[in-house]
């Protein structure tokens, strides 16, 4: 297996503090490794929302499926995000997403992704400590706040929802005294827990007779006659159809035709202890809504329902024990200066993992191209809790020979572009983040 990171990034280091393994601890998610030969009507690989939710569909509609991870179910970012169940999924545009169609497409997507999984939770009775109050983007200058109401007429216009602007002297009065000058509501999408929703997806699959293997990286993909034989070090498991879900984690050579197709890059997140409503008071931040910031380097956070602050942004451009530490000192810097009254505060959790770019701007879903009966979705620009969960069950028709029971905007269906560079395309982020740094400063 390929990557473009070092192993640190593929281990459980970057997960040894995460928040979310307190309630939903590694051996809840896990299952037997893939063993002997085995024989099954599609092979799912990667057990994050994209692949449980292609999994469980499928099998919800009478097909023999067989999951395997490299590591368990939720080891990825399925299992470590931010908890935001927001709109997202593509960086492009509506000018870049009109070459492909209208950009409103992509906009419907959102919101039936968020659709999505709201009546999933619902269906499949998984109590995941959804808090529904939507989200606020909040304005890091004053020259941002002044931007506010135009940006309000955008999300009327892109989501037919109807936002509010909060000025900057009515922050506190809305619960959300930090170090912003106001910001946008908008009453879209709601905050979770990532691992109980990812162990109520697990067990909603296995309850539908999907079988689940950890531990069990697929090391290679050969196709003859139709059929698919994939390669674990103690298993062959031969399929008539293959899901390729894997995104961040995704290995330049499993299939090689997702090399350099993908841009893993960094987040990381803190987490404080929970606070008493007093300390709560303090700050003046009480809101239980999502919040992010209006800038391209953005810090995400939202308070959990036992008051922990959960607190991230971008990671690092290279990854080892000892820079995810580095950069958890950068992040727990910034979330001092975003809530002074909370500098006492502790932050035991810790933890960063992969999201995943693409040339296009915009996530795939369709078709492995020179692999008839092969499919694959990711691409989620850090917003793949929703999106990655709809385009899964979007994957399951597909594998099925349906047409999708959602629509899937066309801009979802261009092949993503190679990036430059190859194995060294990590550089992109560097200049990325050097422009992006230029440009807020600017803001
Ligand atoms: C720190 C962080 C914060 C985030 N916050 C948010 C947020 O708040 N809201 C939001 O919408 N999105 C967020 N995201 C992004 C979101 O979590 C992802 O887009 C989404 O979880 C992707 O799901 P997935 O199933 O496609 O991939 P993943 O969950 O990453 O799963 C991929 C799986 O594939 C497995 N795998 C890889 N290669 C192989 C192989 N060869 N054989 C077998 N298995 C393999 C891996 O072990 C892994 O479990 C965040 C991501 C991170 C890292």
């Amino acid at each position: 297996m390929k990557r473009i990171y070092g192993a640190f990034a593929y281990s459980r280091g970057p997960i040894d503090a995460c928040h979310w393994a307190r309630a939903v601890p590694d051996a809840i998610l896990t299952a037997p490794p893939a063993e002997g030969r085995i024989r099954t009507r599609v092979a799912v690989i990667g057990g994050g929302y994209t692949g449980l939710n292609a999994a469980l569909h499928l099998a919800e509609d009478g097909e023999v499926v067989t999951l395997l991870d490299a590591a368990f179910p939720g080891f990825g970012a399925s299992g470590r995000n931010g908890g935001f169940c927001c709109l997202g999924g593509s960086r492009a545009t509506d000018r870049q997403l009109a070459r492909y169609g209208d950009p409103k497409d992509v906009r419907r997507a959102e919101k039936a992704a968020i659709d999505h999984v709201s009546t999933l939770l619902d269906r499949l009775g998984i109590d995941a400590d959804r808090q529904d109050h939507g989200e606020a983007i909040v304005a890091h200058s004053p020259a941002m706040a002044a931007s506010l109401p135009a940006l309000a007429e955008e999300f009327a216009k892109d989501y037919d929802t109807t936002p509010r602007v909060i000025a900057g002297d009515e922050m506190a009065a809305n619960g959300m005294a930090g170090h912003w000058h106001g910001a946008l509501s908008v009453p879209l999408g709601f905050s979770l827990h990532p691992r109980k929703y990812a162990s109520g997806l697990l067990r909603a699959a296995q309850g539908a007779g999907v079988t689940v293997h950890a531990e069990s990286p697929v090391t290679r993909i050969e196709q003859s006659g139709g059929t698919f034989t994939l390669t674990t070090p103690n298993a062959t498991v031969e399929a008539d159809r293959l899901i390729l879900a894997t995104n961040g984690y995704t290995s330049e050579d499993i299939p090689s035709w997702v090399r350099a197709r993908t841009l893993p890059a960094q987040s990381s997140v803190i987490a404080t202890r929970p606070m008493t409503d007093e300390e709560l008071q303090a700050q003046g931040w009480t809101t239980r809504q999502m919040a992010y910031e209006d800038r391209r380097l953005l810090h995400y956070f939202h308070l959990t329902p036992d008051n922990c602050m959960v607190f991230g942004q971008r990671g690092g451009l290279i990854t080892s024990a000892a820079n995810d530490a580095r950069v958890a000192l950068h992040v727990r810097r910034d979330f001092d200066r975003a809530f002074p009254a909370w500098r006492g505060i502790e932050t035991p959790s810790t933890w960063s993992g992969m999201v995943c770019l693409t040339a296009n701007l915009t996530p795939y879903c369709g078709p492995i191209p020179g692999m008839p009966g092969a499919f694959a979705a990711f691409g989620y620009h850090g917003n793949g809790v929703a999106m990655g969960s709809y385009l899964g069950m979007i994957l399951a028709d597909l594998a099925a020979d349906r047409s999708p029971r959602a629509p899937l905007p066309a801009a979802f269906s261009a092949l993503p572009k190679r990036f430059p560079l190859g194995p060294l395309r990590r550089a992109w982020l560097a200049a990325e983040y050097g422009w992006a740094q230029l440009t807020d400063r600017a803001a």
